[in-house]
């Protein structure tokens, strides 16, 4: 793999900040006031000195119609990689995993403060769709076992405790030779005049960064990369962009497990979520999630999910933290409504809950290949396939009400799919690589698929799969000098 800087790609890339492809460009508008004007003391080439505070100031002006015109600086370059993959959920380590592996220097930008995405941020708890899986998903499981067998236990999907998926995860990216940054979000994309994707910004911090790399992977769940990229893609079950809704997890303690069987997944069954919701009923708590649903993870510690937001968009940031925040109070009111019961429920209490509200749904990046429901009902392989996916269609309530005027048509067709059954199907490569942009790949619930098929794909034994294959397949496009859409999974596999 490249050990110094791509010099071509470099200079393209500097050609193309300097012509206002990343910065801002400075345009004067009459009647704006300054905002900023103070010469900045970095701009001249120098980053900044984190270790002092300094910071790379924002200047700029406001116009009379209420928009901001943010002057030109000089970014610093923050690092350059064979591999640079934004996100790491599921996918986003399984791709920073096999590119480190196959030899590639590589770059892992995260936005929270850990590694994981929804295992961890989101504190999930179970892992679907894992059990079965070779390589890097067999690994985590066989990790998450050693570090305590009575945790990571099999049931149908492995139930986790998220605090110790965060250690072991920072365990295998660090000996792996990672480079890893929380704390940092992507924030824009750079694409050459040949379009390639060439760099990215960030912020943090460390104020607005680029970064540079040979290959991409977009793994933010959510597509942000290739949004920025210019890449099309599609959003939710109609032309309303209409999305499964978000849920807010969160840890429980205080019951004693023997005393609430019947209420726990794992152990109740699927008839556990309805017993559970006749109970809340009961006590006159109304969960938005319909079936809310228990589990034991270990020593009395629970997980709840019982929430959802309905027709929040992931990328809309208001309404993400107003949805987060009522999320949170009506996770503390039900338990509140619990602990009124008294009994086995009377020392419930919430031990945490996710920093990261649970988004099921982002955008669906157009690829080389798009899987389809067909796919599903068809049990359709592939010679190009990365990942065998087993799960069924999952698809939690669009609206609030099924009689939305939305919902007959779109559940129709779930239902109609549902109804001929998912047979084992394949992820096939071209799925995982962008369409519109060249070096740039995409795993995780962001990959090319239809609505009905991404609710099958998605879960996170699919996600690690899938991210594995991207890693692996940009490691070799560039250790053999060419794309990734160029290689065939054989070739990559050959290698
Ligand atoms: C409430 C809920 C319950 C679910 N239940 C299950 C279940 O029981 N079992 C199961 O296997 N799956 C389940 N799923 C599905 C599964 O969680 C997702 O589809 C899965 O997370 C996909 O993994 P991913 O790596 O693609 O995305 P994510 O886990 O969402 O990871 C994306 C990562 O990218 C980071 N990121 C996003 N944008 C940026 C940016 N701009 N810059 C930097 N970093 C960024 C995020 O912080 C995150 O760490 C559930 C999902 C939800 C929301």
């Amino acid at each position: 793999m490249s050990a110094h800087p791509h010099s071509d790609s470099r200079r393209r890339f500097l050609r193309h900040t300097a012509a206002g492809a990343v910065l801002a460009p400075f345009a004067l508008t009459s009647g704006s006031s300054v905002l900023a004007a103070e010469p900045n003391r970095v701009a001249s080439g120098a980053g900044p000195n984190f270790a002092r505070g300094e910071v790379l100031r924002t200047s700029g002006q406001l116009t009379a119609d209420g928009k901001f015109i943010e002057a030109p600086r000089a970014l610093p370059v923050a690092g350059h990689s064979d591999v640079l993959v934004v996100g790491a959920g599921p996918a986003g380590i399984g791709a920073a995993l096999a590119a480190a592996r196959a030899g590639a220097k590589t770059q892992l930008i995260e936005s929270a403060g850990c590694l994981g995405g929804v295992w961890t941020a989101g504190m999930l708890t179970k892992i679907i769709d894992g059990e079965k899986k070779p390589g890097i998903m067999k690994e985590i499981l066989a990790a998450m076992m050693e570090r305590g067998s009575s945790v990571a236990k099999q049931t149908k999907g492995a139930i986790y405790d998220p605090e110790l998926m965060k250690l072991v995860l920072e365990e295998m990216c660090v000996a792996a030779g990672i480079k890893i940054r929380l704390h940092t979000q992507l924030v824009g994309a750079v694409v050459d005049s040949r379009n390639r994707l060439t760099a990215v910004v960030t912020e943090s911090k460390s104020g607005r960064q680029a970064w540079t790399a040979e290959r991409f992977i977009d793994c933010s769940g959510d597509g942000d990369l290739a949004a920025q990229a210019g890449c099309r893609f599609d959003v939710g079950a109609n032309t309303d962009c209409e999305c499964q809704p978000m849920s807010l997890m969160a840890l429980l303690a205080g019951v004693n497990t023997e005393l609430v069987p019947e209420f726990i997944r794992e152990i109740g069954g699927e008839q556990a979520k309805t017993r559970f919701h006749e109970l809340m009923k009961g006590a006159g708590i109304n969960p938005s999630y319909r079936a809310p649903t228990l589990r034991h993870l270990h020593s009395g510690i629970f997980s709840l999910m019982t929430n959802h937001e309905y027709g929040v968009p992931a990328y809309d940031a208001a309404q993400v933290s107003d949805a987060t925040i009522r999320a949170r109070a009506e996770i503390h009111a039900i338990v509140a409504g619990l602990r009124k019961i008294g009994g086995p429920w009377k020392d419930v209490a919430v031990v945490a809950t996710a920093e990261q509200i649970g988004v099921r749904e982002g955008r669906r990046v157009r690829g080389r290949y798009t899987v389809t429901a067909n796919d599903l009902a068809a049990g359709k392989k592939s010679a190009e396939g990365v990942c065998r996916v087993t799960f069924g269609i999952d698809v939690h309530d669009v609206w609030s009400s099924s009689t939305h005027p939305n919902s007959t048509a779109v559940m129709t067709e779930v239902n109609r799919f549902k109804k001929l059954g998912v047979k084992p199907y394949d992820i096939p490569l071209p799925a995982l690589i962008a369409a519109d942009v060249d070096g740039l790949m995409v795993a995780g619930r962001c990959i090319s698929g239809d609505f009905i098929a991404h609710a099958s794909y998605r879960v996170t034994g699919n996600a690690v799969p899938m991210g594995e294959a991207a890693g692996l397949a940009s490691a070799v496009s560039l250790r053999k000098g060419v794309m990734p859409h160029a290689l065939s999974w054989q070739d990559v596999k050959a290698t």
